[in-house]
């Protein structure tokens, strides 16, 4: 992107020194480390969110980049389970409820709301009086599907910034509804198919959970419908949809929405939408030419991470001396917070961050067969 290379070339020659300095600062007896397979808690013997197959996997969402397939055990919260089975197939998932704790070798862990999508946690560990809160990814709007988040004080927190430049400056969520739902009124006036896209798990469920179902019907590509479906079995109500199938004649789509994944874009799949309003529900659109790359006539600037003001609200509220940085703009914002004062440093992982283009650039493995996400 534009605007990381330019800051890049801003920064290059003070990110050197800080670099070293990060490198330096690592020390041996930090409660959880960065290493090859993941962020790895030595006195108990686990993993969050590893990217490398471990025996013991405490995931914080279910998101293809947190949560992958291949380790021997997995724990996440109650309500993350369902969509992390569906996606990854047989795997030994136990699951703990929000709050409560499990001891593992004198090392208390925890997992919190982050409000990032439905299950997603930030998980706390602590052990003799020292506590380090892993994020995940999280935002503090709450959307009414995912637990709304709550701020955990620690020592240390590990913390994303996908969104951490002062561009990122969310309007309220409603707002943006408002947007989608005039919009698709407009479209629906003109007898056009609106086609609206976010990613499968999470965006989706939160666009279609704000649309006015007065307008008219609610088609889904399978790849949403078949998350709707996990999630309307634990028990959340979505509004009604209607599987995108070969068997519905194209003039049906006539004035109502189609609610698909952003690989769907330019498929061969969307070429029976027509007349059709394209529009993207991203983060990203937030960026000058991010919506006009992809032919779109509306960018809805909906993000499921925090801002850039929400971000340093949260690293404030955790009252933490340290803050250890780990995807997005990862070396721009942890030279903010050393400016600021804080010890901070970036740490090297495979968290991808939400694409422009998808959720995760990380292919989902062995993902359930009998489903396929098409
Ligand atoms: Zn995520
Ligand atoms: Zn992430």
């Amino acid at each position: 992107m534009i605007i990381t290379y330019s800051f890049s070339l801003i920064m290059r020659t003070r990110l050197k020194t800080y670099c070293y300095s990060y490198m330096s600062r690592t020390k041996s007896s930090d409660l959880l480390k960065f290493t090859a397979k993941g962020i790895y808690c030595a006195q108990a013997g686990i993993y969050i969110d590893p990217w490398r197959p471990v025996d013991k996997a405490l995931i914080t969402h279910g998101h293809a980049d947190h949560s992958r397939w291949g380790h021997k055990s997995y724990l996440a919260t109650a309500s993350a389970a369902p969509v992390i089975k569906y996606r990854l197939g047989d795997i030994n998932m136990q699951t703990i409820d929000y709050g409560k704790s499990l001891s593992i070798n004198g090392v208390e862990f925890s997992f919190h709301p982050a409000g990032h999508i439905i299950g997603s946690a930030q998980i706390r560990v602590a052990y003799k009086g020292e506590v380090w809160v892993a994020s995940g990814d999280y935002k503090l709007e709450d959307d009414g599907i995912s637990e709304a988040f709550e701020p955990i004080k620690c020592n240390t927190f590990i913390t994303e910034s996908t969104f951490g430049l002062p561009i990122y400056d969310w309007r309220p969520q409603q707002d943006i509804f408002n947007d989608i739902n005039q919009w698709w009124r407009a479209n629906a006036a003109e007898g056009k198919v609106s086609f609206i896209t976010g990613y499968s798990l999470g965006k989706a469920q939160r666009i279609l959970n704000s649309l006015d179902s007065s307008i008219g019907n609610i088609y889904t590509h399978g790849a949403v419908e078949n998350i709707n479906e996990v999630i309307r079995n634990q028990g959340v109500s979505l509004p009604d949809t209607i599987r995108v199938t070969k068997d519905i004649p194209p003039k049906d789509y006539i004035s109502n929405l189609v609610l698909a994944p952003p690989g769907a874009l330019n498929s061969a799949w969307m070429k029976k939408f027509k007349p059709i309003s394209i529009g993207i529900a991203s983060g990203w659109m937030a960026l000058r030419g991010a919506r006009r790359r992809r032919a779109a006539e509306r960018g809805f600037v909906l993000s499921d991470h925090v801002d850039w003001k929400d971000l340093n609200t949260v690293i404030k509220e955790t009252e933490a001396e340290r803050v250890i940085v780990t995807h997005g703009y990862t070396k721009i914002y942890t030279q903010y917070l050393l400016e600021q004062g804080l010890d901070a440093q970036a740490a090297q992982t495979e968290f991808t961050g939400e694409s422009i283009d998808g959720e995760s650039s990380v292919t989902i493995e062995n993902s359930n067969s009998s489903k396929p996400e098409v």
